[in-house]
C-alpha cells in the first residue's frame, strides 16, 4: 500500500517552480503576481488563503491580499474584480470561495478576465476544458491529475468513479480522467446524491474519488480491494485534544479503508497542498 503524499509532492513542483522564477529573473523578467480576494472572516478561507500567499512567497511570486468585508454590496465586489482585471501588474487573480449568501457567486466569477482567472473557474475556462482546448485548469482536479501521473498510476482502462459533481471538482475531474491523454482514458461514473446503491458503483472503482464534504462517508465496504482512493474532502470536526478545538478530516474513513486501498491519499497532506500548486502553476502561465 503505498500514501500519496500530497505534501511532499506539492513541494517538489514548489522547488521546481521557485527555480524557473530565479532563472527568469536572472534573465529580467518580472515576477508572476497573484491577488487573492477575500470577503468577510470566515476561518477555513482565511486558512486556504494564507496558505496560497506564503507558498507565493516560497516560490518567489509577488502576491496581494485584498480583504473585503463580509456586508460588501455585489457591484462593489465586481468593481474590486475589474479594478483586478485592469491592473497590469498583477498577472493572476483569485476569489476565494464560498462568498457570503447575499452575492451571486457565478456573477463574481463570470467577471474575473478569463486570462487572469487562474482558478479556472470562468465559463470560458470550464467551456475550454470541456472542449479539450487547452486553458486553466481548476486546481483541485489538476493536481489529482499530477499526483497520479508523478506516482505513476495507470489510469487507462480503468474505472474511475468520483462522489460529486460540483463544478469546481467533481464535474471538472470526470472531464479530466476521461480524456484520450495520460493520466486519462478512464471509464469514469459521476456520483451525487441521488445515486442509488452507491456502495454496489464504489466497488467497481479502480480509482475513487471522493468530493462530497461528508467526514468518513467512504468506509471500507464501499472499497474494491487494490482501488486507489483519493481524499479530496476537508472536514472540520470537533476535537477537544486540539488547541484549535478542531481537526481536519477527509472523506474517507482513512483508518479502515487503508487495509484494502493500493494507495490512498491523506488528509491533511493529500489533496490540498497539490491544489496549492497547480494554483501557483497557473500563475506562472500566466505570467508567460
Ligand atoms: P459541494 O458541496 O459543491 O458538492 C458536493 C457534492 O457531493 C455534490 O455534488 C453532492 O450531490 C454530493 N453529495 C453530497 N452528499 C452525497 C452523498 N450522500 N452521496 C453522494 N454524493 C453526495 O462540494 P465541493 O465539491 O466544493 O467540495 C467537496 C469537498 O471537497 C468538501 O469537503 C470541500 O471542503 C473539499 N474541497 C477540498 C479541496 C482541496 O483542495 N482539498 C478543494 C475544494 C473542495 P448533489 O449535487 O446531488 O447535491
Amino acid at each position: 500500500m503505498m500514501i500519496l503524499d500530497g505534501k511532499a509532492t506539492s513541494k517538489a513542483i514548489q522547488e521546481e517552480i521557485k527555480e524557473i522564477v530565479a532563472i527568469r529573473m536572472a534573465s529580467g523578467q518580472k515576477r508572476p503576481h497573484l491577488a487573492a480576494v477575500i470577503v468577510g472572516d470566515n476561518p477555513a478561507s482565511r486558512s486556504y488563503v494564507g496558505h496560497k500567499i506564503k507558498a507565493c512567497e516560497f516560490v518567489g511570486f509577488d502576491s496581494s491580499l485584498i480583504e473585503l468585508p463580509e456586508n460588501i454590496r455585489q457591484d462593489e465586489l465586481i468593481d474590486e474584480v475589474q479594478a483586478l482585471n485592469d491592473d497590469q501588474a498583477i498577472d493572476g487573480f483569485i476569489v476565494q470561495l464560498p462568498l457570503p449568501d447575499h452575492i451571486d457567486a457565478q456573477a463574481v466569477l463570470e467577471a474575473v478576465a478569463p486570462e487572469k482567472d487562474v482558478d479556472g473557474f470562468h465559463p470560458i475556462n470550464a467551456g475550454k476544458l470541456s472542449l479539450g482546448i487547452p486553458s486553466y485548469l481548476p486546481a483541485t482536479p489538476a493536481g489529482i491529475l499530477e499526483m497520479l501521473d508523478r506516482y505513476a498510476i495507470e489510469t487507462a482502462g480503468k474505472h474511475a468513479v468520483i462522489l460529486g459533481r460540483s463544478s469546481i471538482v467533481g464535474t471538472p475531474m470526470a472531464l479530466l480522467l476521461s480524456r484520450n491523454a495520460s493520466p486519462g482514458n478512464c471509464t469514469v461514473t459521476i456520483c451525487h446524491s441521488r445515486t442509488q446503491n452507491l456502495a454496489e458503483i464504489t466497488r467497481t472503482a479502480d480509482i475513487l474519488i471522493a468530493a462530497i464534504g461528508k467526514p468518513h462517508f467512504v468506509t471500507s465496504d464501499m472499497i474494491k480491494p487494490g482501488a486507489v482512493v483519493i481524499d479530496v474532502g476537508i472536514n472540520r470536526i470537533e476535537d477537544s485534544t486540539k488547541k484549535s478545538g478542531f481537526r481536519l478530516t477527509g472523506d474517507v474513513d482513512f483508518d479502515a479503508v487503508v487495509e484494502s486501498a493500493s494507495a490512498i491519499t491523506p488528509v491533511p497532506g493529500g489533496v490540498g497542498p497539490m491544489t496549492i500548486a497547480m494554483l501557483l502553476k497557473n500563475t506562472l502561465q500566466a505570467r508567460t
